[in-house]
């Protein structure tokens, strides 16, 4: 199974999606709440709400340890949850797809198990200049533990990576390449396929941080053929607390556990600990059952709406924002890359991006202000942050129109 689909190149009734989200009902200081802050986090569909009760009211139970009628149930519950995940980025085995805390989780635990192992003082790691502060910091823990080097490839003026910077960087002293797909704070889609490409000619594995691309376009994981890729529940309409890292299975069965305790065991003596077989060799501990569960459901609701209807949807209403915030004299953007997805940040003349996004909330739109955990982008930039929108399926052209004139009253009042 792939990324099936119901509705395939449709545009969506955004108005009965809407329906499926409660949330979008939300009053905000009295007025219809306005959410533009999906890639900090998405909100969640009926069926991912009923998930999570109907787990903790009908068979709330610990996994993989019970004979048990409700443990079994649960273990699954759980298991279907792998499986649907796993179908839906197309992996080739079931066991390739780790349950993780979420992104952050999963590239720590990549850094820390492939570094042990297979880094050491002299070796690479070729990171981008656009990276999220947890696909920068675990490699920075690794690298200095091994005495190894951490290396970035550049950006330009447009946010896009420099890829003669990243032909020049990939020498044969990299031992590993972690990019992300698309950018949390420019919205820049990478060229993920040349730079797994390119580094596998050389023998190099390739980590992606797709906590910012899973929600937005299909991903087919055979054909992307990344070594890793590491995802959060909750930017794909799922729970807090759960995410996903796929990694091949040539490279998690020669890595050693990232943790230790129960469920990642065969046999514990005293002597010698004997580790369980994958996935559980990196699933120690009671996971957050609910949670993947739940992410089951909400790969379901994708599945069922259709991840390219989904992407087509959000690249008009994202076309039809940055149409209309260009047209506003004094907003300038930060990231101009030809290929994009999902956010768009921008400054507005000289208006702190603090002041701006107050402003708006008090109109009831939520943006995210700040540098968006890419400070290194921020001094790219020379900014102390920017004003971020970003969107969803369910976001409309007319929440763009408020957030148009949530700025040109702010500009009234500020500038
Ligand atoms: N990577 C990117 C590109 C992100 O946008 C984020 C979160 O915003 C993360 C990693 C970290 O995700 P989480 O906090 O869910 O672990």
């Amino acid at each position: 199974m792939t990324n099936s689909e119901t509705i395939t190149d449709s545009v969506l009734d955004i108005e009965k999606i809407r329906r499926d989200f409660p949330i979008l009902k939300t009053k905000v200081y009295g007025k219809p709440l306005i959410y533009l802050d999906n890639a900090a986090t998405t909100q969640k569909p009926q069926p991912v709400l009923e998930s999570l009760h109907n787990y903790y009211t009908h068979y709330n139970s610990n996994v993989h340890r019970g004979v048990h009628f409700l443990s079994q149930q649960a273990t699954e519950a759980y298991e279907v949850a792998r499986r649907k995940i796993a179908g839906y980025i197309n992996a080739r085995h079931e066991h390739e797809i780790i349950f993780t805390k979420g992104t952050t989780n999963g590239i720590n635990l990549v850094a820390a198990s492939f570094g042990k192992k297979f880094l050491k003082a002299g070796d690479e790691v070729l990171i981008s200049a656009m990276e999220h502060h947890s696909n920068i910091v675990p490699w920075q823990l690794i690298c200095e533990e091994k005495g190894a080097t951490l290396k970035v490839i550049p950006i330009d003026e447009a946010g896009e990576l420099k890829m003669d910077g990243f032909d020049e960087l990939l020498t044969d002293k990299v031992k590993i390449v972690a990019v992300t797909y698309v950018s949390n704070s420019l919205g820049t889609v990478n060229p993920v396929h040349e730079i797994i490409q390119k580094a596998h000619a050389v023998n190099v594995p390739v980590l992606i941080d797709a906590a910012q691309a899973i929600q937005h376009m299909p991903i087919d994981i055979q054909q992307l053929d990344a070594d890793f890729l590491a995802f959060s529940g909750h930017k794909i309409y799922g729970p807090t607390g759960v995410g996903i890292l796929y990694g091949k299975e040539k490279w998690l069965n020669e890595m050693p556990p990232y943790e230790g305790g129960g469920d990642m065991i065969k046999n514990v003596t005293f002597a010698k600990t004997t580790y369980n077989e994958l996935p559980f060799k990196f699933e120690a501990g009671t996971p957050d059952i609910s949670g993947g569960i739940a992410l089951g459901a909400a790969i379901d609701y994708v599945q069922h709406v259709g991840i390219s209807a989904i992407q087509q949807a959000e690249e008009e209403v994202v076309a039809y924002a940055y149409d209309r915030l260009s047209a506003i004299p004094s907003l300038r953007f930060i990231g101009d890359a030809k290929h994009r997805s999902g956010a768009i940040s921008f400054l507005v003349g000289n208006i702190h991006p603090f002041d701006l996004g107050e402003i708006l909330d008090k109109q009831s739109i939520a943006v995210r202000t700040g540098h968006h955990c890419t400070q290194p982008v921020m001094d790219f930039f020379q900014i102390p942050g920017t004003v971020r929108a970003s969107f969803a399926f369910y976001n409309t052209k007319a929440e763009v129109d408020a957030l148009v004139d949530g700025i040109e009253k702010a500009k009234r009042m500020l500038e």
